[in-house]
């Protein structure tokens, strides 16, 4: 078993343009199906009323049991083989650095959103825990099995950081704190950071205070759309979605507020519709504030309400992906850049030898995300393939060797520096 799907298993269909970038007419999601009475909120499986027992692998042939946070939580395929509780290898790594936990619950998550395989529209045909999400299964274990794994040797655990990733559910404000409680009762956040992947929707400043006095180390907001218009067609009203534009902002400003510098950030998904320019624009306003941005480049998750549409293409994601780099770690900014008249990256404002020696490291082609213990740049959520397969790597989860950074060249169209 690997960590990743099949080639091509999540963009079955999908079309493929010849444009190097996705536009915002092309982007647009399929409007939700009704659910059938007997599938909402978690029904079928309320009604099975199976007890669960230890970890739960997903299996889409039997009988889902009744688990829910916070005595259980979800993890990725490659978090769980890290912990030790799923068998298994991952292409060109050996783990991940980031146990991600995310909450779980029969009614899943309430809202719609369209890119993800969480989404609520999806109860028609799938229970919540068998879901696939950033393109692989997520297993559910025990809270209490996570906890004893980690405890028993904190100094020598692959892991450097922890996340809890809430979704928007009633209980999830509540849980969240207590999954939080219960890590730091048994393992110092100073050893292992914590990480709050926030849902704003349900959340007030109360809670985002209450997060830092229990000892999270960083707030983000997934604010995911780049604009207010690819938000509110994606995850708000478009798709029949509780979120708004202005209650995420509000909540981001409030963790800037009270987790401060360096301590607050926003996930991007980039190819939804925004041009280059409004994507480093949100990047450039991130910094500004004193924040990061946490990058993603879309890939249509099977399932989801945008699985019809193009991955975003690599030449787009590369423009991006470099210029954020630049924009949160070398000093550039957005308005010294230029864009063509479509939006696009035509040059980054900098040098030419300090572009090149970026681009030869490869650190800007990893996956962005909380630090981990290497360095500051480098992410511990390392995701790997979480949005791309391993034969055509969007967001690295290791340091790109010579071979790949020769790709990423191509794919930028920068040539090779001789010498
Ligand atoms: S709120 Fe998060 S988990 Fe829920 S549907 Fe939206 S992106 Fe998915």
């Amino acid at each position: 078993m690997s960590c990743h799907r099949p080639e091509g298993a999540g963009a079955a269909g999908a079309p493929r343009f010849e444009q190097d970038y996705n536009p915002f007419a092309v982007m647009r999601p399929r409007a939700p199906g009704a659910t059938p009475k007997e599938r909402k909120n978690g029904a079928l499986v309320k009604a099975n009323n199976v007890a669960p027992q230890g970890v739960y692998l997903p299996n889409y042939n039997i009988l889902t049991p009744h688990m829910r946070s916070p005595e259980y939580v979800q993890m990725s395929t490659a978090a769980a083989i890290t912990l030790g509780v799923m068998q298994g290898r991952m292409y060109r790594c050996d783990c991940t650095r980031c146990l991600n936990l995310l909450l779980t619950y029969p009614e899943g998550c309430r809202a719609n959103c369209a890119y993800c395989g969480l989404a609520r529209h999806r109860e028609a045909e799938r229970d919540y825990a068998d879901r696939n999400f950033i393109r692989v299964d997520w297993p559910a274990v025990p809270l209490g099995t996570v906890i004893d794994t980690v405890a028993r040797d904190v100094a020598g655990t692959p892991f450097h950081r922890m996340c809890i990733s809430m979704i928007t559910h009633p209980r999830s404000d509540e849980d969240t704190v207590t999954v939080l409680k219960a890590w730091t009762d048994r393992i110092d956040p100073a050893a292992i950071p914590v990480s709050i992947l926030s849902n704003p929707t349900t959340m007030t400043r109360a809670d985002v205070q209450r997060l830092r006095d229990l000892g999270a180390d960083i707030f983000t907001v997934a604010l995911d759309a780049a604009t207010p218009e690819i938000f509110d067609r994606t995850r708000g009203k478009g798709v029949q979605s509780p979120h708004t534009w202005a209650k995420y902002w509000e909540i981001l400003m409030d963790a800037r507020d009270i987790f401060g510098r360096e301590k607050f950030g926003a996930h991007i998904i980039i190819g939804m519709g925004e041009t280059e320019h409004e994507a480093l624009g949100l990047v450039q306003r991130l910094v500004d504030l004193g924040g990061h941005s946490h990058m993603f480049c879309f890939f249509p998750e099977r399932g989801s309400l945008m699985d019809h549409l193009p991955a975003t293409p690599r030449d787009q994601w590369r423009r991006v992906q470099l210029g954020r780099y630049l924009i949160d770690y070398r000093g550039a900014r957005v308005e010294r850049m230029s864009f063509d008249g479509e939006g696009r990256v035509v040059d980054y404002g900098v040098p030419r030898d300090e572009l090149e020696t970026v681009i030869e490291e490869g650190v800007a082609f990893r996956t962005s995300g909380c630090p981990g213990k290497f360095r500051e740049d480098v992410s511990a959520c390392d995701r790997p393939y979480g949005d791309s397969p391993p034969s055509d790597i969007a967001s690295f989860p290791f340091q790109p060797s010579k071979g790949d950074r020769r790709g990423i060249r191509r794919q930028l169209r920068v040539v090779e520096r001789k010498g």
